[in-house]
């Protein structure tokens, strides 16, 4: 471990301010819980993030922020500045949530009458701690204790929406130096593993519709195109790598059996590890479509919604973030939220680390495989040396995308987590800012690993998805 500090020199210099710095974002903690459980509480899906985008705006520009709003095309995306020149440090925050998660904050399944989505990845507590991280960086380069420029990017729509993908694409990140992000979950770690490039689109089937007992003869059915394509993709899977991922939902089958139904569509996500793998499968995806309308006589278009790339990693900024993690340290509960952990933890089908292990911290160490998820963090990481981190927001072995994570991130459990993130990302921002051969290190590892890549969204030119939750 006492290799991977930074030189004794380097620490000492900071140390007292990263001492303050953490006192003192800790000091607003409140005022911080009651952002993220607001946040929660709007529970607002991908693009219709409107009241979560503004109250984190509100907070930004209170705090002495130039704020734009609306920027690549999108109305609940904004980019929050303070602070001149270079280095440039950015700071990621995603507030959307998720259909069908909607779920009080009690240690039982229990949604809220008449609420259809609710926070299951934590993106409540994920913008509010970018935003803290964001405020107290201001402070700090407002009393000159540091100079250059910290932008906080207002990004909606990650589940799906693939809303960074278009501020990369519009230029946001072109002059940023360094990127830090982070996200929940039910550990304390710095992300070492890449992720799954995605790519999805909705294809639409158009048929005839006729009376399916007295006239099938005149009909032609766009669910039999749906079907068909399923079946030639399901077979494609033998043929394909297998780290590849594909999954499907028929999101229009039509209305009554006794109507030969004239529309369907499936919703199609294709994921691998390799952006140019995700490309030849999803083409071969278009194919079974294109084969499947014409065996079924009827006509198929289809949908680009998303699409978003590995995640590159740097290592460089990965082992200063880790310093920093374990400075920060992970979380404790009281005996209340232990007891209410207890419950959660009964509610899994398989066994979960210990209740404490939260408190800790995991060993940096790069996993080889991809990881099951996507994020268009991938984009961001292409176009700006990135790096990011987990902290523990949710009891361990909470999966993300479960009514367990949704009611951990209406607690404390989730707040405190919130904490360690924020303070976190303060630490490794400031590194960027008093030490620029960290950055210019992590500039050419950057260089190095995207090589002569010359970036191009997955979703091609496509204007942003803004209604893909409807
Ligand atoms: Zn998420």
């Amino acid at each position: 471990m006492a290799a991977a500090l930074p030189a004794a020199g380097v620490f000492a210099q900071d140390s007292t301010l990263k001492t303050r710095a953490i006192a003192d974002i800790q000091a607003h903690y409140n005022d911080y819980k009651t952002i993220a459980l607001q946040i929660w509480d709007y529970a607002e899906v991908g693009y219709k993030e409107v009241k979560s985008s503004t109250l984190l705006q509100k907070t930004l520009t209170d705090n002495g922020f130039s704020v734009k709003t609306g920027v690549a095309d999108i109305p609940t995306a904004f980019v929050a500045s303070y602070g001149s020149g270079s280095p440039v440090i950015g700071i990621l925050a995603e507030f959307d949530a998720l259909p069908g998660l909607s779920q009080q904050a009690v240690a039982e399944k229990m949604p809220f009458e008449g609420r259809v989505a609710g926070h299951g990845c934590g993106h409540h507590l994920f913008g509010t701690a970018s935003v803290a991280a964001g405020i107290e960086l201001k402070k700090l380069i407002a009393e000159k204790k540091l100079s250059g420029t910290i932008r906080v990017y207002g990004c909606p729509a990650e589940e799906g929406g693939s809303g960074k993908v278009y501020m990369v694409r519009a230029g946001l990140f072109n002059d940023v130096d360094v990127v830090i992000h982070w996200h929940p979950g039910d550990g304390n770690a710095v992300t070492l593993t890449s992720a799954l490039a995605n790519k999805s689109a909705k294809f639409r089937f158009h048929g005839l519709s006729a009376h399916a007992a007295m006239a099938p003869d005149k009909g032609r059915s766009a669910l039999d195109g749906v079907e068909a394509m399923d079946y030639m993709v399901n077979m494609m899977r033998e043929h394909i790598p297998q780290e590849t991922r594909i999954h499907y939902v028929i999101t229009n089958g039509g209305k009554a059996p006794n109507v030969v139904p004239d529309y369907a569509e499936v919703y199609y996500y294709v994921r691998h590890p390799k952006k140019d793998e995700v490309v030849r499968i999803f083409d071969w995806v278009v194919k079974a479509a294109e084969g499947a309308a014409l065996g079924t006589q009827t006509h198929v278009d289809y949908e680009v919604i998303g699409g978003t790339h590995d995640l590159l990693l740097n290592r460089t900024l990965a082992e200063a973030m880790q310093q920093n993690l374990l400075r920060v340290g992970g979380v404790r509960y009281t005996a209340a939220e232990t007891e209410f952990a207890q419950k959660i933890q009964a509610s899994f089908t398989y066994k979960a680390e210990a209740i404490a292990s939260v408190a800790g911290v995991k060993p940096l160490k790069e996993v080889n495989d991809a990881g099951g998820g996507s994020t268009d963090v991938g984009d961001v990481s292409y176009a700006v040396p990135t790096v990011g981190l987990e902290a523990a927001t949710w009891v361990a072995g909470t999966p993300a995308h479960s009514w367990q994570a949704t009611a951990c991130g209406g607690t404390e459990i989730g707040t405190k987590g919130m904490m360690v993130a924020a303070k976190t990302m303060v630490l490794t921002a400031m590194d960027c800012f008093l030490n620029p051969g960290l950055v210019a290190k992590a500039k050419e590892e950057f260089r190095k690993d995207k090589g002569d890549y010359q970036y191009k969204a997955l979703l091609g030119d496509r204007k942003p998805a803004l209604n893909y939750r409807d």
